[in-house]
């Protein structure tokens, strides 16, 4: 099915046939276990002076591009047919972790690398660099992409050389969205998260921290505020809206993590803006001025408002772009044949709800990758169709005796009926027209969180006062499946 907005024209998404076949050729040869030296590079266009050329570029060293990795070798594709180019300094890692356990305290056992390289989010082995070496995989860290060439299919990048490639898969991610810096938002003690040097960074602020302001009342933000408070550093958090959350929490939702961090003594600034982050000496901050005149001292402030897909080096490629990021369609295919995006970065068709979308959340980096790489092997060729999810987890560290895991699946459209007492268990039901469109859920079990998924995935006729009547979270999930049959 066309989606709105993705035009689908077979012209612009299928490869060539001949392209077709040297995909099917190079992947026979990687399942033999033959992976000849890009012998196959003589049929297609090269550019005459590239440093390197693979059969497979990967363009960012995140969460997608360690799982597109991992499909590439489960389908017996690997060694020098594939290459990472990677701004970073390390392999792949699975990215959320950079504002839970790795803000842990220092004598709370925080996450370090290796520990959580890709893939141990799923279960997998961990992607570290001599993994990479086993398998022959080339990996260029500390490399930026700065262009795209895609006449000459070429990579043009931060270290001066070229990189050619048959197939391009883009997943550069998102970058944090940043305080302009004619208010304060450049200054020393200014922190932003997006990368383990940022996060490196920041665990070394926290160490001589004593008033911490976090800007933004989102998932980044509240995560940041919940490891502050096992610091226990004086923690205020400042957004615009009327409650934390407020992309996908109702006001009853936020009221009941709000209470908690009250109680674990964070302090909240709603409904404004900042005017200025201060600096005394006119480099480091010393405190941030808000739209309503309140002045919060601060040594050390987190901005977590939002992010941008990074799409810098493709804005004169040709590649076609929508929603801010690299439109594809169910198969995860550009504008441009033999190039792919996946991840934050890509502008896909949801399926579910026929519209399109970017999401920026680490299962869909995950599953697009596989999907992806499954499409381009021509291992099947559905499109993508994906329920989208979201999970966040909050004072986890060793000794917390509340431990926060929230996860929402599907779409929060319609009116909501909610269910719990917050002791640990909470859940909300959102109900469009008589149909239940999606489902949050706090402290579930493993089993009663796949219950959760499966309705947001199924949409069942829900008779929301019934629900209402429910006198547990267990009693709602079991009347909402019930729906299902
Ligand atoms: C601190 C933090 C916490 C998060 N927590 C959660 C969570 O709890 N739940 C959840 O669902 N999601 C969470 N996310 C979101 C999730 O991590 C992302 O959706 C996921 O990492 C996206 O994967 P990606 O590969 O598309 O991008 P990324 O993982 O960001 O990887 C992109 C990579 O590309 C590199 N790159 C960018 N430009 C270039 C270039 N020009 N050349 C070479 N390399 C380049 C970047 O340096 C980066 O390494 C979190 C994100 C952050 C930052």
């Amino acid at each position: 099915m066309a989606m709105a907005g993705v035009r689908q024209g077979a012209s612009l998404w299928c490869p060539q046939p001949c392209q077709r076949n040297q995909l099917r050729s190079s992947l026979r040869q990687g399942t033999q276990g033959v992976c000849p030296r890009v012998s196959h590079f003589a049929t297609v266009n090269c550019a005459a002076n590239a440093d390197l050329s693979k059969e497979y570029v990967i363009v960012g060293g995140g969460n997608a591009a360690g799982y597109a990795v991992r499909a590439f070798t489960e389908h017996g594709v690997e060694g020098s047919k594939i290459c990472i180019v990677a701004k970073e300094k390390v392999p792949p890692y699975e990215r959320p972790a950079l504002t839970k356990a790795y803000l842990f305290p220092l004598d709370k056992s925080p996450a370090r690398l290796p520990g959580f390289h890709t893939c141990v989010g799923i279960g997998k082995p961990r992607q570290t660099d001599e993994w990479y070496k086993e398998k022959g995989i080339e990996v260029l860290y500390d490399v930026a992409v700065t262009g795209l060439d895609v006449s000459a299919k070429t990579l043009s990048t931060s270290s001066g050389s070229s990189i050619q490639y048959n197939n391009l898969i883009i997943a550069t991610g998102a970058t944090a969205a940043r305080l302009p810096k004619a208010i304060g938002g450049a200054l020393q003690g200014v922190q932003y998260i997006r990368d383990v040097a940022d996060a490196d960074a920041l665990v070394e602020a926290l160490q001589k921290c004593k008033k911490l302001v976090v800007i933004g009342g989102g998932y980044i933000g509240m995560e940041v505020a919940a490891a502050a408070t096992a610091w226990s550093i004086d923690t205020t958090m400042v957004f615009p809206e009327p409650h934390i959350m407020p992309r996908l929490f109702t006001p009853s939702i936020a009221e009941k993590y709000e209470e908690l961090f009250r109680n674990k003594g964070v302090k909240f600034n709603k409904g404004v803006t900042v005017k200025e982050i201060v600096s005394k000496d006119g480099e480091k901050v010393s405190a941030v001025e808000l739209s309503d005149g309140t002045v919060l001292d601060a040594d050390t402030v987190v901005v977590g408002i939002g992010a941008k897909p990074a799409v810098g080096p493709f804005l004169e490629s040709g590649l076609r772009m929508a929603e801010g990021g690299i439109e594809v369609d169910g198969l995860f295919r550009t504008s441009t044949p033999n190039i792919w995006a996946i991840g934050d970065v890509a502008t896909f068709p949801l399926k579910i709800y026929n519209r399109t979308t970017r999401v920026e959340h680490v299962d869909h980096a995950r599953k697009s990758a596989q999907h992806c790489v499954d499409s381009l092997l021509q291992v099947q060729q559905d499109p993508y169709d994906y329920l989208p999810y979201f999970y966040s987890r909050i004072f986890e560290h060793p000794g917390s005796e509340r431990k926060v895991w929230w996860q929402f699946y599907g779409d929060n459209v319609g009116d909501v009926v909610e269910v719990g007492d917050f002791s640990p268990k909470y859940a909300a039901f959102w109900i469009q027209s008589g149909t239940l469109k999606g489902v949050f859920l706090e402290s579930g079990s493993p089993e009663e969180f796949g219950a959760v998924a499966k309705l947001a995935r199924q949409q069942p006729k829900l008779d929301a006062k019934k629900l209402q009547g429910a006198s547990s979270v267990e009693h709602a999930i079991s009347i909402s499946l019930e729906a299902t049959s």
